[in-house]
């Protein structure tokens, strides 16, 4: 059994990924939001999601899907 929210490494050179947490709270917009990049300086970044979790599975099944750096918009 595989955890849901385990963070597989970048798929396209393979160095290890991080979950990065983005806050904002200027006082008049208030957000947090989770994105998952690589950390070998390879330009990988994924999400902009409302939990770890997501931005996870969105690192996860971006593995076998296209590659490069464009960011997903909802
Ligand atoms: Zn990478």
């Amino acid at each position: 059994m595989q955890a849901e929210n385990e963070l597989k490494p970048c798929p396209f050179c393979g160095g290890k990924a991080l979950v990065e947490e983005r806050r904002n709270n200027d006082g008049v917009t208030k957000w947090t939001t989770y994105r998952v990049r690589c950390d070998s300086g390879c330009g990988a970044i994924v999400g902009a999601e409302e939990t770890p979790e997501e931005a996870i599975a969105m690192w996860n099944r971006r593995k076998e899907e296209d590659h490069g750096n464009e960011e997903r918009t909802r």
